[in-house]
């Protein structure tokens, strides 16, 4: 089989790193006219950022804070006037995407939240995350009660020298184990995410983990690659050693190997699933997703956007009566198309019929000379219902999209570091 070499991997990742920084290159404030419903616009999803975790992992680039009980309430409180300034604006949605942090920090919040979303709207499908220190009996049957459809749980390794090397505190390989029993089976499905390139980590490890999720026959397994922020990346390193991406594409194969190849569905270059297509990102589902709560980021009708991450100035503005959105910019036409290019690679399919209903012309009139040089290096295939990206391509698409979620990150990096 012959598949893109390392180098041209490569060079699709730093093109991607040099686009993905110009494509997140935003600018103070919003037009808030530009975030109203549009007319014959399909009906975006909703993410809900929960910006609190019990112990702050050193690698993680996410827009986290300590969890403390009063903050986070107030927290809760400034989300629903957040939600409700959109819903006043004439926005309704009926997928919900829960992502942090740790959205099951204080269930209490987290139910009352939950239960106001179904008051008020016509909630299809939730999507949460949780950690397994959340996950108990109780826990799952609330959840399941309020209508969560997928559940993802942050397992990261089942190794304890692999956890206590990241730094993650939360569980055990131990805990991760009976905690997937507890939710396994329970919802439509079930996810663990497992992170791979850590530079202590070896390929026997990663093998391991897995194992264990062939064992406990897991739903749906989202495998990540460390894609740190560059303080964080400084911070690994000096403890560690340099974080090395051309071992990526050894900890891939094995993916490919044992999970692609043992029958698991891809419903994104990183993410399979056992069973049929599964729920999973809202990014590739949705054209459009507006995003609430601190440090998120939006995406509606080409304007991508991003809230304040400082808890203050978020809370500041949502009890002024403003959308709490720091930074904007209106894509051009031809970043907007990239984007969607390389989320739709990313989710295995780029669907001709809903890049016409989006964008009004074809793939090939679009995006030729792209396609064209992905065709060649037989990433990606023609099927009736538009392209495809082949085995051969899943790593070079890995390193693409890894290079843009390392460019959010260093967005996020940014705007923490700067007080945002
Ligand atoms: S990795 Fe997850 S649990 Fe750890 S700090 Fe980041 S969001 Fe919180």
């Amino acid at each position: 089989m012959m598949r893109p070499h390392s180098f041209i991997c490569d060079l699709a990742a730093k093109v991607v790193r040099f686009e993905g920084r110009k494509f997140l290159s935003l600018k103070p404030g919003v037009d808030e006219d530009l975030l109203r419903p549009r007319k014959g616009a399909p009906e975006a999803a909703l993410y809900i950022h929960i910006p609190f975790c019990k112990r702050l992992c050193p690698y993680c680039s996410f827009n986290r804070y300590l969890f403390e009980e009063e903050r986070a309430r107030r927290y809760f409180r400034q989300l629903r006037q957040e939600l409700d300034f959109y819903l006043e604006r004439g926005f309704t949605f009926r997928s919900f995407y829960f992502g942090g942090g740790t959205p099951t920090v204080l269930m209490d919040e987290l139910v009352a939240f939950l239960e106001y979303l179904h008051r008020r709207l016509p909630v299809k499908e939730i999507s949460l995350e949780t950690n397994p220190s959340d996950v108990t009996p109780e826990t799952v049957r609330i959840l399941k009660d309020l209508g969560v459809k997928r559940l993802s749980m942050g397992v990261q390794s089942f190794d304890d020298g692999m956890l206590k090397a990241m730094g993650r505190f939360s569980h055990t390989g131990a805990e991760a184990v009976e905690k997937v029993k507890i939710a396994q089976g329970q919802f439509e499905t079930f996810n663990i995410d497992l992170l791979y390139n850590f530079p202590t980590q070896t390929l026997e490890l990663f093998q391991r983990d897995i194992e264990m999720v062939k064992e406990l026959e897991i739903d749906q397994v989202t495998f990540y690659p460390l894609m740190p922020a560059p303080r964080k990346r400084h911070a690994v390193e000096r403890r560690f050693s340099k974080i090395d991406t051309r071992r990526e594409r050894r900890f891939y194969r094995l993916v490919l190997e044992e999970i692609y190849h043992d029958g698991y569905h891809p419903s994104t270059v990183w993410c399979f699933s056992r069973g049929e297509r599964m729920i999973d990102e809202y990014i590739i589902d949705y054209e459009d997703y507006i995003a609430i709560g601190s440090g998120s980021v939006g995406l509606y009708q080409g304007l991508f956007y991003a809230n304040h991450f400082d808890l203050d100035n978020y809370g500041k503005k949502v009890e002024s009566g403003q959308l709490p959105i720091a930074m904007s910019r209106m894509l051009p036409r031809r970043d907007h198309l990239r984007y969607h290019l390389l989320t739709q690679l990313f989710g295995m399919k780029l669907l001709e019929e809903a890049h016409r209903r989006r964008f009004g012309r074809g793939t090939k009139e679009d995006l030729g000379l792209e396609l064209r040089i992905l065709r060649l290096l037989r990433a990606v295939e023609p099927f009736e219902g538009g392209w495809r990206v082949t085995e051969q391509g899943m790593y070079l698409v890995s390193g693409m999209m890894r290079e843009f979620f390392t460019a959010l990150n260093r967005l996020r990096e940014y705007c923490m570091v700067g007080g945002i």
